[in-house]
C-alpha cells in the first residue's frame, strides 16, 4: 500500500474519532441550564467548581496542590480559560496550594477572601500576582450577596466583624456562604470550628441548606449537633484524602451525620462528586 493510502486508510479515521471524542466532552461540559456543583477530587482539601445554568463559573478553595488543575481541565471545556470568580475560603495550604496554577492557567474576573491579613508564603504570592494582573479583590461581607445571575444567589454569610475581631484561628474566620438556586441550596463552610458555628448561628444567618460541604473535612472539632440540625441538609458531601493522616472524616461526626439522616458522600471513596440542580 502506498503512503497516501495508508493516510486514507488510518489518520483519517484516527482524526475523525478524535474530533467526534472532542465534540462529545465539549457537550458534556457546556452549560445545560442547570446549577452544576462539582466538589472536585483534590486529595486533602478542598475545591468546588460550580457552573451557572448559563454558564458562569466559580471557584470556591484550590486544594493542596495542582490536583486542582487536573480537576477543572475535566470540568471545562478545552477552549474555556476563564473563570468568573475565585473564592478562597481561607489562606490554609489545602485551600490555596492550587491558587496560583489558576491565575497562570486562567483569566480570573475577580477574587474573594476574608479581610484576614494571612501571613502565608503562598498567599503572599497570590496576592502580589493578583495585583499584577488587576484583578479586582471582593473582601467576604456578610451584608452583601452576589447575584451569578439565572436566579442563582450567593449569600455571604461569615465572617462578621464581630467574627473578625473575636477569632483568632484562620479556620474560624473562613468565608461561609450559602448558594441557592430555586429548590436547590448548598452551604460551604471552609473549616469552620464548632464556636464559630455556634456563633454564626447566634448572628442569625440562615444556614438552611439541602447540601452541606462538610466543615474542616469532617474533622471531630467542627459539625456541632446544634449546627448540624440547623442546616438541615439531605446531602453531606465531605473533601478529605484517601487514608489521610488527620483521620477525617471523624466517625464522631460520621455517626452525627447518619443519626440526623443525611446521605453522606465523599471525595475520598468516590472521586469528585457532582450535584445537578433542576431546571428552574
Ligand atoms: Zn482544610
Amino acid at each position: 500500500m502506498d503512503t497516501a493510502g495508508s493516510l486514507r486508510r488510518f489518520l483519517l479515521p484516527a482524526l475523525l474519532l478524535c474530533a467526534c471524542l472532542l465534540l462529545w466532552r465539549e457537550y458534556a461540559v457546556a452549560p445545560d441550564g442547570r446549577l452544576h456543583t462539582v466538589f472536585l477530587d483534590v486529595g486533602q482539601g478542598d475545591a468546588a467548581f460550580l457552573q451557572t445554568p448559563s454558564g458562569r463559573q466559580i471557584l470556591i478553595d484550590c486544594g493542596p496542590d495542582t490536583a486542582l488543575l487536573q480537576g477543572l481541565g475535566k470540568r471545562m471545556s478545552f477552549f474555556d480559560r476563564s473563570i468568573d470568580l475565585l473564592i478562597l475560603s481561607h489562606a490554609d495550604l489545602d485551600h490555596i496550594g492550587g491558587c496560583i496554577d489558576v491565575l497562570r492557567r486562567y483569566t480570573v474576573t475577580s477574587v474573594l477572601f476574608p479581610a484576614v491579613d494571612a501571613d502565608v508564603p503562598r498567599f503572599r504570592e497570590f496576592t502580589a500576582m493578583l495585583t499584577q494582573q488587576r484583578i479586582p479583590v471582593l473582601l467576604a461581607n456578610p451584608a452583601q450577596h452576589i447575584d451569578l445571575g439565572d436566579g442563582v444567589l450567593l449569600d455571604i454569610l461569615w465572617p462578621t466583624d464581630d467574627a473578625l475581631a473575636r477569632f483568632d484561628d484562620r479556620n474560624d474566620l473562613s468565608v461561609t456562604l450559602r448558594v441557592t438556586h430555586g429548590e436547590t441550596s448548598i452551604l460551604f463552610t471552609g473549616d469552620l470550628g464548632e464556636a464559630a458555628e455556634s456563633a454564626l448561628l447566634a448572628s442569625g444567618a440562615d444556614v438552611r441548606a439541602d447540601i452541606l460541604k462538610v466543615g474542616h473535612h469532617g474533622s471531630s472539632t467542627s459539625s456541632s449537633t446544634g449546627f448540624l440540625l440547623a442546616v438541615g441538609a439531605d446531602l453531606a458531601v465531605i473533601s478529605a484524602g484517601r487514608d489521610n493522616s488527620f483521620g477525617h472524616p471523624h466517625p464522631s461526626v460520621v455517626q452525627r451525620l447518619q443519626i440526623l439522616g443525611m446521605a453522606i458522600r465523599n471525595t475520598a471513596e468516590e472521586g469528585a462528586i457532582e450535584v445537578i440542580g433542576s431546571r428552574e
